[in-house]
């Protein structure tokens, strides 16, 4: 049976995107053996606030778990508690060229103001590569963001099976449905991003209703004043009537104006996202429940990872 896995970075609030393109997806395929991974190693390679990252990690996990991931069929864990990830990270840095890694877009983009760039910024996507193939998997939803990082994991992969004799499954890529991409709401021409530096065209999983409120009303359209489906001329409309179509699971009906339309999205987003809230607060209770939650995830794959990076030092000519 194919295994999943996605991942999340703990570098700030989960939002409305983050919720369609990869939590949902992974809820509804909770009948394969998945794993959603939060790449806490991966929040250490630019600038961070040490106490932020740990409670970020216990927020993606909490809001995981408030989404309707079951940790009975899906393990949640977070990469950093896992040393396998890191062991075979280095095993992979050695068949992997310098120029293959700076080649990278992200890295490019993000190292590109100069300063202080760290070094894991640049072996992260080979990091990226050990997360996926320390635990056997055969499919990662990745978007296009991710589609390059992706691409040298199998690279890698092959490579490493080619040379030294089989040890990895090479991925597949699956991408979700352009529909599934939720664009910000105030430049819907960029996706929506945690990272963004503005929240204003953001819609936070855990925002009040009133927030909601306001950043839909405030969602940039544009001046043909018809609300039509086209991604091209109508970027922001199309946008909000890709969030209602997800939000409630039908084909969006006719609108005469832009404002009925905002109303329509609001209303429906809310109603996606208040029972998350809800569960989000009951859960916060208790957050020693969420680390016995991470820590069940940690013991249910590492048995697996450790027999794969036991093969690669075998295969690659260490001592077991
Ligand atoms: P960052 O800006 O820190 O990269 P992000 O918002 O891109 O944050 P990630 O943690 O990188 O979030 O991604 C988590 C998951 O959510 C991934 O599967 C990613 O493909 C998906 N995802 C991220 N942004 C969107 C979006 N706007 N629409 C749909 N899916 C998204
Ligand atoms: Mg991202």
């Amino acid at each position: 049976m194919t295994r999943r896995l996605t991942g999340f970075q703990p570098t700030g609030h989960l939002h409305l995107g983050n919720l369609i393109g990869a939590m949902r997806p992974l809820v509804a395929a909770q009948d394969r053996p998945s794993i959603a991974m939060i790449a806490d190693l991966h929040a250490l390679t630019l600038e961070h606030d040490p106490s932020r990252v740990r409670e970020n990690t216990l927020t993606v996990a909490t809001v995981l778990l408030a989404a309707g991931v079951d940790p009975s069929r899906t393990a949640i864990i977070a990469n950093s508690q896992i040393p396998e990830h890191t062991e075979l990270h280095y095993l992979l840095e050695c068949v992997t060229g310098y120029g293959e890694a700076a080649r990278m877009i992200q890295f490019k983009e993000k190292s590109a103001g100069g300063g202080n760039v760290r070094l894991s910024l640049l072996t992260y996507p080979v990091l990226m590569a050990a997360d996926i193939l320390v635990h056997d998997i055969d499919q990662v939803p990745v978007g296009d963001d991710q589609s390059q990082h992706l691409e040298l994991a199998r690279t890698i992969a092959t490579r490493f099976n080619a040379r030294y004799g089989p040890a990895f499954t090479v991925p597949e890529g699956i991408r979700p449905e352009s529909a599934a991409r939720i664009m910000d709401l105030s430049d819907p021409v960029r996706k929506m991003s945690k990272s963004a530096p503005s929240a204003a065209g953001r819609i936070g999983l855990l925002d009040p209703p009133e927030t909601i409120r306001r950043v839909i009303s405030r969602a940039v359209t544009d001046t043909v004043g018809v609300v039509r489906y086209d991604r091209e001329a109508q970027p922001g409309v199309s946008n909000l009537l890709d969030i209602l179509r997800a939000c409630t699971d039908r084909e969006p009906g006719e609108f005469t104006s832009y404002g009925a339309l905002k109303r329509e999205v609001t209303d429906a987003v809310e109603a996606v996202l208040a029972p998350i809230r809800a569960r989000y607060a009951e859960l916060s209770e208790d957050p020693s429940h969420v680390r016995e939650i991470l820590a069940k995830g940690r013991a249910s794959v590492q048995p697996r990872a450790a027999e794969t990076v036991r093969r690669t030092r075998e295969a690659i000519g260490l001592l077991n």
